[in-house]
């Protein structure tokens, strides 16, 4: 069965909404990963293709699937998934870091959108 991840943005953050220097290697490879997931999302609005690859280790070697990722309309967390080993997640709290794109003209226009099923 896939994993699934629930990611609050603002854990990777410090006061500063910066990625703090003294973060591990690791929890910075993902915020580094859930945030462009966030960019993608809050610049390209309801189209799911992200430019991230899967980063989920199963073996020795990096899944490299495609990333796709929407919004959970009830919500509005961003909720993504891998075309190729079915990992998925949802993301909070990404409003307002600095991977966030978007405006409030821009989630009134992703509101009037049909949802997203991934
Ligand atoms: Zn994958």
């Amino acid at each position: 069965m896939a994993a699934s991840y629930i990611t609050d943005l603002t854990h990777f953050l410090d006061e500063r909404g910066a990625i703090p220097a003294d973060l591990p290697i690791q929890a910075r490879q993902l915020a580094e990963n859930i945030g462009e997931i966030v960019a993608s999302v809050t610049v390209q609005g309801p189209n799911p293709k992200t430019t991230v690859t899967c980063w989920i280790n199963k073996s020795k070697n990096p899944c490299a699937g495609k990333i796709e990722a929407g919004f959970n309309l009830d919500s509005l967390d961003i909720i993504w998934h891998c075309q190729k080993c079915d990992t998925h997640g949802t993301i909070t709290n990404w409003e307002n870091t600095f991977w966030d794109c978007g405006s409030d003209d821009f989630l009134d226009a992703v509101l009037e959108q049909p949802f997203l099923e991934l």
